[in-house]
């Protein structure tokens, strides 16, 4: 029997997205990465001119956002904030400085993690971020947490950054900032990120995107 929820955490830029789009077509399976519901939240706030330390202007806005999700390309499932599509924001390099700090707050977690759980009764679901193992879904049967040398991570930022036109890009800028949001994700008091008790850990420093996803697809289909 496949496993219903299949659960990939693990540091930004670990490959979660790339491996969980790839693993859910190929178990005819959704993909959802919960990193778009924060970043696009923060967005949101920004929008709205809310700083990360206005807690009560956050709160009230975590309390009267709406989500909707859309089936994007291939199984793929997108949010909608208040019925709009801000899919061009979420990685604007403001989003980027932020989205750590206003994702410790536990009200936002706690509507983000309520979000998520509705998402997850549908089934035959690939979800991926940083405390889905641990808090979100900790009943899933299958729960992967992977891992990469911020090295490697910033290697891989990088070459993806470089390849957008128009866009100049600085190594040590994105190694600094990887450093900061894993600080930041490790050491919050609510839902820091680690691995399940049961989680497998998959090193994907000497591993090809195809490796890891082969890796995974056995584990879930036994
Ligand atoms: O995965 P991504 O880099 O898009 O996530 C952006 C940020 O959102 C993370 O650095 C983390 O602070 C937050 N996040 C989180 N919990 C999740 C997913 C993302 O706190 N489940």
């Amino acid at each position: 029997m496949k496993p219903r929820l299949i659960t990939i955490d693990g540091p930004v830029a670990a490959g979660k997205s790339s491996v969980g789009s790839i693993l859910a077509q190929r178990l005819g399976y959704s993909f959802f990465d919960t990193g778009i519901m924060y970043r696009a939240f923060t967005w949101k706030a920004l929008e709205s001119h809310i700083t990360p330390k206005d807690e009560p202007k956050l709160c009230h806005l975590a309390k009267t956002i709406k989500f909707d999700f859309v089936s994007h390309r291939d199984g793929y499932l997108f949010p909608l904030i208040n019925g709009e599509d801000i899919s061009a924001k979420l990685f604007d390099p403001k989003v980027e400085r932020q989205v750590s700090l206003i994702s410790q707050l536990a009200v936002i977690r706690q509507t983000m993690v309520t979000e998520q759980r509705k998402l997850a009764k549908r089934g035959a679901i690939v979800m991926a971020g940083r405390d889905i193992g641990t808090v979100v879904l900790p009943e899933a049967e299958l729960k992967i947490f992977l891992v990469a040398t911020i090295e490697k991570r910033a290697q891989r930022r990088y070459k993806e950054q470089s390849a957008q036109k128009g866009k100049s890009v600085n190594y040590n800028d994105i190694l600094a900032d990887l450093a900061k949001r894993d600080y930041t994700d490790i050491h919050r008091t609510i839902s820091p990120l680690k691995p399940a008790a049961d989680a497998i850990t998959v090193d994907t420093d000497k591993l090809s995107l195809e490796q890891v996803v082969d890796r995974i697809y056995a584990l879930a289909v036994g």
